[in-house]
């Protein structure tokens, strides 16, 4: 455990359970160096207890990164909570973590992630005030997407010369909080959309709506466009799938796109150009850590621009010293999250 933590420089890991619930929960902070470390809460089954603290650690990292360069005074954690075969009674489950996380006095403020929702961050905040996206604190999609699609510009901007979005081609690979929000920006915007999701009644949304043309899910991926969104899932770009893109660019929400971080390498020889997730897709985390620091929608929208800003600098240094995007922006976050 301890060389995995070294590793991934995690400052802290804290182990809890709760014997009258059944909570068991790990709590990852990879740094407070900034401020309080930020991340959500996952709940799902995990094959043994190496494999959750395994992901704590890997995603509070992620988490780092992400504040950092999304210019944010954070720093990154993530917690799991391992969910058991029968849950006897989740309010009280999520209450009991809601006073774990009390116990960290601020230093770790928690949020909604896979398996948890709104209500359950309801249940945490009876005990804590260290957690946000409560139904109260709202949707933080809309604001991803408003980043995505900004970013998306700089990354056309980057590669294509100039940040006209008519005509462009995007296929878009998931229609869900954050997809279908940006095809909607997109559209307005001049784009022509190719889209594809399993659940076929957003796929006929985005038709009707949106004039989009619908591809098969197996399709998408090989289409050929201008830019590609993933927007569903993570992992979709493993060695097979990058050899067959027809795209220019990829620019999308998904979080872990790269299956590997060899894969950032393989997209930067073959000219496509990657704009690295945890950058493009920050404006959730922006949203939901300002609106938790109770600033207006005004300090929001002038954070959003930290990531078209971000992204142009990455692409600028990459071409600058003949690296990919990915390495640029792992290497640039590392830097700032451990500077003097
Ligand atoms: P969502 O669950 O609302 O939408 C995902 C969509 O992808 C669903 O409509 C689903 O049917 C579709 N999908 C799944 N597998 C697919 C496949 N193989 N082909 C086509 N479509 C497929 O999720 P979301 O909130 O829109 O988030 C999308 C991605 O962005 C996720 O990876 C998420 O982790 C990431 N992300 C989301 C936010 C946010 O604010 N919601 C913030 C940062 C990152």
């Amino acid at each position: 455990m301890f060389n995995l933590m070294e590793t991934n420089r995690v400052e802290s890991l804290h182990i809890a359970q709760d014997h009258k619930t059944g909570l068991r929960a790990i709590i990852a902070l990879h740094s407070t160096r900034r401020g309080p470390a930020l991340g959500g809460c996952r709940f799902l089954s995990y094959p043994n207890e190496q494999a959750a603290i395994h992901d704590a650690i890997r995603l509070a990292q992620g988490m780092s990164y992400k504040a950092e360069l999304a210019g944010l005074e954070l720093g990154g954690g993530k917690s799991v909570i391992l969910r058991p075969p029968h849950v006897e009674d989740r309010a009280a489950l999520f209450e009991a973590f809601g006073r774990v996380i009390e116990s960290l006095n601020g230093r770790y403020i928690t949020a909604m992630d896979s398996g948890t929702s709104s209500m359950d961050m309801d249940c945490i905040a009876q005990y804590t005030q260290h957690v946000t996206s409560t139904t109260q604190a709202g949707d933080p999609s809309p604001h991803t997407a408003l980043g995505v699609f900004a970013g998306l510009r700089a990354t056309v901007a980057a590669r294509f010369g100039n940040d006209d979005l008519t005509g462009l081609r995007v296929a878009i690979q998931g229609l869900g909080h954050v997809g279908y929000a940006l095809a909607q920006h997109l559209h307005a915007s001049g784009a022509e959309l190719i889209v594809s999701d399993i659940d076929q009644g957003r796929v006929e949304l985005a038709v009707e709506e949106l004039g989009a043309r619908a591809v098969a899910p197996e399709a998408l991926l090989c289409t050929p466009c201008d830019v590609l969104a993933p927007c569903g899932l993570g992992g979709v770009l493993d060695h097979p799938v990058v050899a067959k893109l027809r795209c220019g660019a990829v620019a999308g929400a998904a979080n872990n796109q790269l299956a590997t971080p060899a894969m950032g390498d393989e997209l930067d020889a073959r000219g496509i150009l990657y704009a690295p997730d945890y950058v493009i897709n920050a404006g959730g985390l922006i949203y939901v850590a300002l609106t938790h620091q109770g600033r207006n929608s005004h300090d929001i929208t002038a954070q959003l621009s930290h990531i078209s800003q971000r992204l142009s600098e990455i692409y600028a240094e990459a071409q600058a010293h003949k690296r990919s995007p990915a390495r640029v922006a792992d290497s640039l976050a590392e830097r700032l999250v451990f500077a003097d």
